[in-house]
């Protein structure tokens, strides 16, 4: 008696919306560094895509140069509280989708 629905959870997957998907929900993506700007892999960093529709998402290494700044939404957050919104894919992907759209994330250092 009163059985709470189950709770939806982002799914990881290899493709979004793969040839053959009948989901025509919107994808939205997020890009974040994971290594110090002292780190020789500070150009590698994580490139999620997810689509609350179907509520699965993807995460990838993308290569940002240096030159780069990426816009970080978390920033504000008390440190702890962005350790662990960090630390699970899942929570991190929710979070991101319940903030309203953004102007693109990437604006590039310096003009050249
Ligand atoms: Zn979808």
């Amino acid at each position: 008696m009163g059985r709470e629905p189950p709770k939806r959870h982002w799914r990881n997957v290899s493709e979004l919306h793969p040839p053959g998907s009948t989901c025509d929900g919107r994808v939205r993506t997020f890009v974040r560094r994971r290594n110090p700007p002292d780190s020789e892999f500070h150009e590698r960093c994580i490139g999620f895509a997810w689509c609350a529709l179907c509520r699965e998402y993807v995460g990838t290494m993308v290569y940002v140069s240096r030159r780069e700044v990426l816009d970080d939404p978390f920033a504000d957050l008390d440190p702890e509280e962005r350790r662990l919104l960090y630390a699970s894919e899942q929570r991190l992907i929710s979070r991101l989708d319940q903030l309203p759209e953004r102007p693109p994330q990437r604006t590039r250092r310096g003009r050249r």
